[in-house]
């Protein structure tokens, strides 16, 4: 098992940096990275006397990204006078390297900083470091898009010296939890979601905590959610929080996608056991797997794909994961025969209208754009209705599959409060938050209200017993969307 070191960078007043220090010991840090550039102003043998941990004093200066604009003479001498300090680490910049006399255990890391995008060749950057006689070579690029990872993961690979290799910016997030897949001398977190001193840095405790960011290695499988936009997911937090549970060397990332088929190709042979797929990727994928169940076929679209032998196969968990959350919610419940509003005719509207249609329902739809639900209802030998009438039909089962009342806008509501009555089941697909205006309502009306909660866990939970053939720990996996959720 890999045992990737964390180094916190930390900014501020001594004050701020010297809290940040201890806490940083407490959450389970390896390192702590001094950012002296960033620090209005410092006392550095009081810094690195206090430091419960091995420091990397760094000095950037402005034309390396950092903020120093002093003499360079002076910036020279303090980094010197951190050598004498016995600091663990110096951070420099390629064209100090041969001005600083290395005393005591000190190990200079010699970094090349790209806020532009990707140097190419970016081998070139790294055997050019190489040959300045420091201890540790470090490349920050900056990712525009998933793919730019590669490169990073290749450097890391192939690098016969130690080597922190990271890309920078949200597409970039995976190659700080994944540096020890790829045997990168370390990685770096913020100490709190907030205090990032690089773009795309991760917090220290979801870094260690969510991610197990320390145990991944060679062997760890890879899962994650599809998804553009991807940050807001709770699906890193719900899958990483079960197989931490059940002892997996697994781990599911967030990741931020622009071409499905282009990253299922080149991301797959990396270790990929399967993904969630989002906003927008639904559909855009089907193209790429090998195989597609027939229901999801049939929905037209897919939310999960499971990797076996390198082949890709498509299912839909969202069918069974909505309608068995309002089964439990209203135990015997038998869709044949009720009577089902359905607001809503996009993807997850598209796989309700297949689900409820498939076990029987007396179904009704309605959309914004009447036009899809006249389509939808074709499909499913449903009836379909312009939106605007909706509180003329008659339903004992009402499904909000909008995205209308979700964080922020959570004021909205697309269902007419004359509708909602004692004993209508009213089951919303928004899960942030809980509790909707559409259920807030629905409660006080006195109807039984089924929060998207439930849904969220059962898809997710057959996603994961797709993948591992291991029950999913569900109450787990609730308890952690929970806790995302601010509950
Ligand atoms: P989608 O394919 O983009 O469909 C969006 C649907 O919302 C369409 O019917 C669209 O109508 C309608 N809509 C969007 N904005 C609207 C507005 N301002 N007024 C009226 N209608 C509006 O998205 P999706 O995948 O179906 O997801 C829809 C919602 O379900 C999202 O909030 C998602 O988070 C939630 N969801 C929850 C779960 C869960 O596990 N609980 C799972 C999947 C999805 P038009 O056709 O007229 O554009």
């Amino acid at each position: 098992m890999s045992t990737t070191r964390v180094c916190v960078s930390l900014a501020g007043t001594m004050a701020e940096v010297m809290a940040g220090m201890e806490r940083a010991a407490v959450l389970g840090a390896d390192l702590v990275e001094l950012r002296l550039d960033l620090m209005p102003s410092f006392d550095l043998e009081a810094l690195l006397a206090r430091c419960p941990l091995p420091a990397v004093v760094t000095y950037r200066p402005k034309r390396a990204g950092g903020e120093y604009r002093g003499p360079e003479e002076e910036r020279l001498a303090v980094l010197r006078r951190a050598i004498d300090l016995g600091a663990a680490y110096l951070d420099v910049e390629p064209d100090c390297v041969h001005l600083l006399e290395r005393r005591g255990g000190t190990r200079l890391i010699v970094s090349h900083h790209n806020f532009e995008g990707v140097p190419r060749p970016l081998a070139a950057v790294h055997e050019r470091l190489g040959h300045l006689g420091a201890d540790i070579v470090k490349v920050a690029v900056t990712a525009a898009d998933i793919q730019d990872n590669l490169e990073v993961f290749d450097l890391l690979r192939r690098s016969r010296m130690p080597t922190i290799a990271l890309a920078m910016g949200e597409p970039g997030a995976i190659s700080r939890i994944l540096a020890g897949r790829f045997g990168a001398y370390l990685t770096f977190a913020s100490l709190d979601a907030g205090h990032e001193v690089a773009p795309g840095q991760l917090a220290l405790a979801d870094l260690l905590g969510m991610y197990r960011a320390r145990h991944i290695g060679p062997r760890t499988r890879l899962y994650g959610v599809m998804a553009n936009p991807v940050g807001h997911s709770m699906s890193p937090a719900v899958h990483n929080a079960a197989f931490a549970e059940l002892g997996l060397d697994a781990v599911y990332l967030p990741l931020l996608v622009r071409e499905p088929r282009r990253f299922l190709e080149t991301f797959t042979p990396l270790g990929f056991g399967g993904y969630s797929v989002t906003i927008p990727h639904k559909q855009a994928v089907m193209p790429s797997l090998d195989g597609i169940e027939p229901l999801a076929a049939r929905i037209g679209a897919v939310n999960t794909i499971v990797v076996r032998e390198g082949r890709l196969h498509g299912y839909n968990t969202d069918v069974d994961g909505a309608l068995d959350s309002i089964a439990e919610a209203v135990p015997g419940i038998s869709f044949a025969g009720t009577a089902a509003l359905l607001v809503g005719a996009g993807g997850l509207g598209r796989a309700l209208a297949h689900g409820l249609a498939d076990r029987g329902a007396r179904l009704t739809i309605v959309n914004r754009g009447y036009e899809r639900a006249q389509a939808l209802a074709a499909e499913v030998g449903a009836t379909a209705r312009p939106i605007e009438d909706m509180a003329e039909v008659e339903a004992e089962l009402l499904l909000q599959t909008t995205s209308v009342g979700m964080h922020p806008k959570v004021q909205e509501s697309i269902v007419p409060r004359v509708m909602l009555r004692p004993g209508l089941i009213v089951y919303d697909a928004v899960y942030n938050p809980l509790e909707t205006r559409l259920l807030r309502e629905a409660k006080e009306a006195g109807c039984i209200t089924v929060s998207g909660l439930g849904h969220f866990i059962n898809q997710a939970a057959r996603q994961f017993e797709l993948w591992t053939g291991r029950e999913a720990p569900r109450q787990v996996m609730r308890r952690a969307m929970l806790e995302r959720l601010g509950h």
